[in-house]
């Protein structure tokens, strides 16, 4: 008998995902994820437990949280601590224009999708939800692998499971590629769906083997992705499809709890010239309601109504599902996460915060930029300061762009070896041809560099690059560009950071605004300049009385960057506001100590 796969067994079997991993543990079973394969021993034994019979096997959750109740196999840990019920995984499509990202989705939201009580049209809200044997899925069917970059690259996770379709007569094709590296990137389960299996002549396993050069590698190649053959014509293979993924994000664990905290991520957001701001979002955690009061970035609002995304209205959402909701005159982000806030004070309030921590962190940004008269930049000089960095965050990440097939062999292969012990030269994506736009997210997610080689940046990738502060370069000689990355990997090891005095001010009166933000400090510069962002403390009577940050700066009613010395000004600190006339507020700037040169 041959090795046998995990999710294979338990579906054989007919047990539970969550059942399957108690059993392997109470084996001691050690293993990678879904698809790792259990030699002949291991399943005897699993088959054994499971054969008999449980509690656990109808109402696992219960059995896990309650380590008294004999229920579940011998030998089966209970884990003591609260447990919280299984969420359904939100699930993107991905892959390479033509190969049937669209075909899919249609093909599962007219199979899969509840028909929506009479009449009613259903509106477009940017995801929607399957129902499968195993359970519900929710799908984002924003277009394009753009929106999930996007959302990434605002810090926010939303898809549990990347699907990558790769068309069987065309194979893996450079936006393939492109998926492969967002999807790792985002360190999301892969699952691959060949497609267009009902056309003559199609030969799944060179499609595998040409996977497998990109580093995604199929079960049967001795690799741990799930990779289905599907038409999105004739509908073949796609309750496969549905059940890989269904026990893949079983094996996940997927798990959230519906009166915890509300937690959500927009993924979609438009204006509707009738019905006004609609943001999609997908709840996480916690249980969104009609009247909540919510934080979405930097905007807020009061929930007015919520639509499913069957595009019927309900009045609460819990973890795992996708609403569209209604109430707010901003329009929040693609990636903003959603919170609740106890009342419109509140909301405003955080809302405020944020804006003030943006501005403060884009001037804080611009101050740290030292010009640098010849010579390339440092990464640090692109990315921030390396030296509060933890070692991963200071890897050189490199996007690669080049003419040839050949040129990109020959780059990678010095690339690989350019890096040192503390610093790694991480190859996020190669590719062929000319940068895009979607290059540029990816690099602006990945904190990361793009690299031509005899190819060149169209204007609009250009232009959203500059945008975004992040650097593209053009090589015609190859050892040129091995050597600036070099140099980044040099630079990031190097620059010291220091705290410098830069000037103070004195209290002359202090201005009571009981609401806005605080008492303001109406001072007056005596040495140096002020800044708004720079760190500070307040000394009083000679002595340190509080340490903070300049959060707000103005002349008259402006608000300013900068105040020199001989001037007045009125000066808000954060989390600070007891002034008293007499206080010096001393402010520093963060300045570069370049070690040894
Ligand atoms: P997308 O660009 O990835 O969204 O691709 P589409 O879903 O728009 O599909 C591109 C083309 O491939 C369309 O003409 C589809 O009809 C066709 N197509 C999609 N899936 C299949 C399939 O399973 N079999 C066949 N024969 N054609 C398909």
């Amino acid at each position: 008998m041959s090795k046998v796969r995990i999710y294979t067994l338990a579906k054989e079997l007919g047990v539970e995902s969550q059942r399957m991993l108690a059993i392997l543990d109470s084996l001691g079973v050690e293993y990678k994820s879904a698809s790792s394969t259990l030699d002949e021993g291991t399943v005897q034994a699993v088959k054994e437990i499971a054969a008999e019979p449980s509690e656990a096997k109808n109402t696992p959750t219960a059995s896990q949280g309650a380590p008294e109740t004999g229920g579940a196999a011998p030998g089966v840990e209970a884990v003591p601590q609260k447990i919280f019920p299984h969420r359904a995984p939100t699930v993107t499509v991905m892959g390479h224009v033509d190969h049937g990202k669209t075909s899919l989705l249609d093909f599962i939201r007219h199979t899969k999708v509840a028909e929506k009580e009479a009449g009613g049209i259903t509106q477009h809200v940017g995801a929607f939800e399957a129902n499968t044997k195993r359970g519900r899925v929710v799908f984002i069917d924003t277009p394009g692998h753009e929106a999930f970059t996007s959302i990434r690259e605002r810090g926010a996770q939303v898809a549990d499971i990347a699907v990558i379709v790769v068309a069987a007569d065309d194979g893996v094709m450079p936006q393939t590629r492109e998926a492969i590296a967002h999807a790792k990137a985002a360190k999301v389960q892969i699952v691959v769906a060949i497609n267009k299996i009902d056309l003559p002549g199609v030969n799944v396993d060179r499609i595998k083997e040409e996977l497998s050069r990109e580093g995604v590698i199929a079960e049967d190649y001795g690799g741990d992705v799930p990779v289905i053959p599907i038409s999105a014509r004739t509908g073949q293979g796609v309750d496969d499809l549905l059940e890989y993924l269904n026990l893949v994000a079983e094996l996940a664990d997927l798990r959230a709890d519906p009166d915890g905290e509300l937690k959500g991520v927009v993924i979609e957001a438009r204006v509707d010239r009738q019905a006004g701001v609609l943001a999609t979002v997908i709840v996480q955690n916690g249980t969104l309601r009609v009247s909540d009061f919510l934080v979405i970035g930097e905007t807020y609002g009061k929930v007015r109504a919520l639509t499913d995304a069957n595009g019927a209205r309900i009045t609460q959402a819990g973890p795992g599902t996708a609403v569209q909701l209604l109430g707010f005159s901003e329009t929040p982000h693609a990636g903003d996460t959603a919170t609740r806030a106890r009342d419109e004070h509140v909301a405003r309030e955080q809302v405020q915060a944020r804006k003030q921590d943006r501005l403060d962190a884009e001037d804080a940004r611009v101050r740290r930029l030292p010009p640098r008269p010849g010579g390339p930049p440092t990464l640090f000089e692109l990315l921030g300061n390396p030296g509060e960095a933890p070692a991963e965050e200071r890897d050189v990440n490199v996007i690669l762009r080049a003419d040839t097939q050949g040129s990109v062999e020959a780059i990678k292969g010095v690339l690989e070896r350019a890096g040192t012990e503390d610093v790694k030269v991480n190859l996020l994506f190669a590719g062929i041809g000319a940068p895009t736009e979607g290059d540029v997210l990816l690099a602006s997610t990945g904190a990361a560099i793009i690299l031509c080689f005899n190819v060149t940046a169209p204007g609009s990738v250009k232009k959203m690059a500059d945008l975004k502060g992040l650097q593209v370069k053009t090589y015609k000689i190859i050892y040129e560009l091995v050597d600036e990355v070099q140099h980044l990997v040099r630079g990031t090891v190097a620059p010291v950071f220091e705290d410098r005095y830069a000037g103070k001010a004195e209290v002359r009166m202090v201005i009571r605004v009981p609401k806005a933000g605080g008492n303001i400090a109406g001072s007056y510069v005596q040495d140096g300049h002020i800044m708004r962002g720079a760190k500070a403390r307040v000394l009083r009577k000679g002595k340190e009385f509080a340490k903070s940050s300049v959060s707000g700066l103005k002349r008259f009613k402006e608000d300013v960057r900068e105040v020199q010395s001989g001037y007045e000004c009125g000066i808000n600190l954060a989390n600070f506001d007891e002034f008293e006339a007499g206080d010096i507020i001393e402010v520093f700037e963060t300045v570069e100590v370049t070690p040894g040169s």
